[in-house]
């Protein structure tokens, strides 16, 4: 296979297609680094790879080596025709013209059946956080998840719960899966070369939640709320977002065992699910 910097070149310049930023279109151009995301992935011939903005088809042509099928969902037109041209001959192929946050991956996981689902992207980082949420939230039979993000939101996906790096995405990432960081990625692996630093971070799917809650949506909120304020007491987070009252909040704390003056950041997940089961209300 061409390397992948030869065969970036050649296509923009076949197209006369530059990259458009307010896509997030930074095109990797690192054998490298494409091989890494690849065998991380651990790939095989039984599963269904699900690709998010595979731009101009690099990494899907290394993915189509490996998989039974590729299903790559791709909102830029101008990548739809490179692509559609590349690939269109593969049976195994498909192209989802849409944006990723607007699929109905239930639906078309379930038209697809395969021994597992593994999505793997070089994401495109304006929309990082709302694409890893839906994947999660919508839980998905799927494996794993392996994607390229910047790397600020690297550390905080795959911080310990409770660290110095954590924040309330990282306590949502650990309820639905194991995080690890796969490379670090150097700026010079793209073309063009985005303003930020990239690594590659593997979510494991979890089989089941670490911790037993019994209404999710209230422990989400409890966690968002801690952290909305993240310098002030939990009693102030939760109280400012208008859970509930301060006395009442006093009262929750005691009987979870936390101490008044305790932060969100310091919470671990289970004092999150004690205090979420310790609410009676419905909210
Ligand atoms: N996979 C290619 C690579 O590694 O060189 C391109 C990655 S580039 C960082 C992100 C890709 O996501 C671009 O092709 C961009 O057009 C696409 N994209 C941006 N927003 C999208 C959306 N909402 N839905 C689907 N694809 C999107």
């Amino acid at each position: 296979m061409e390397s992948a910097y030869k065969e970036t070149m050649f296509i923009l310049k076949k197209y006369n297609i530059s990259a458009n930023k307010s896509l997030g279109q930074n095109f990797l151009i690192d054998d490298n680094v494409i091989q890494n995301i690849v065998e991380s992935a651990n790939i095989t011939k039984e599963d269904l790879v699900i690709e998010i903005g595979p731009g101009l088809g690099t990494l899907t042509a290394r993915l189509l080596e490996k998989a039974k099928k590729v299903i790559a969902i791709e909102l830029d037109n101008r990548m739809i025709k490179i692509l559609n041209d590349r690939f269109s001959l593969y049976e195994k192929f498909e192209l989802i013209n849409e944006d990723v946050l607007k699929v109905d991956l239930r639906t078309l996981i379930s038209k697809n059946k395969a021994e597992k689902i593994k999505v793997v992207a070089n994401l495109p980082y304006y929309i990082t956080t709302p694409i890893i949420m839906k994947l999660l939230e919508d839980k998905l039979e799927i494996e794993s998840i392996t994607v390229m993000v910047q790397k600020e939101v690297a550390k905080r996906l795959t911080a310990k719960p409770g660290d110095k790096l954590s924040g309330a995405i990282t306590y949502s990432v650990n309820y639905y899966c194991e995080p690890e960081e796969v490379i670090i990625v150097p700026n010079l692996s793209f073309i063009p070369e985005p303003e930020v630093e990239s690594e590659v971070i593997k979510l494991n799917l979890r089989e089941k939640p670490p911790v037993e809650v019994e209404n999710e949506e209230l422990f989400f909120k409890l966690i968002k709320a801690s952290f909305m304020q993240r310098r002030k007491t939990l009693i102030n987070g939760i109280t400012n977002s208008g859970l509930m009252g301060k006395e009442e909040c006093k009262e929750l704390l005691r009987k979870v065992g936390l101490d008044e003056k305790v932060r969100g950041e310091n919470l671990n997940m289970q004092d999150f699910a004690n205090l979420a089961n310790e609410i009676k209300i419905k909210y």
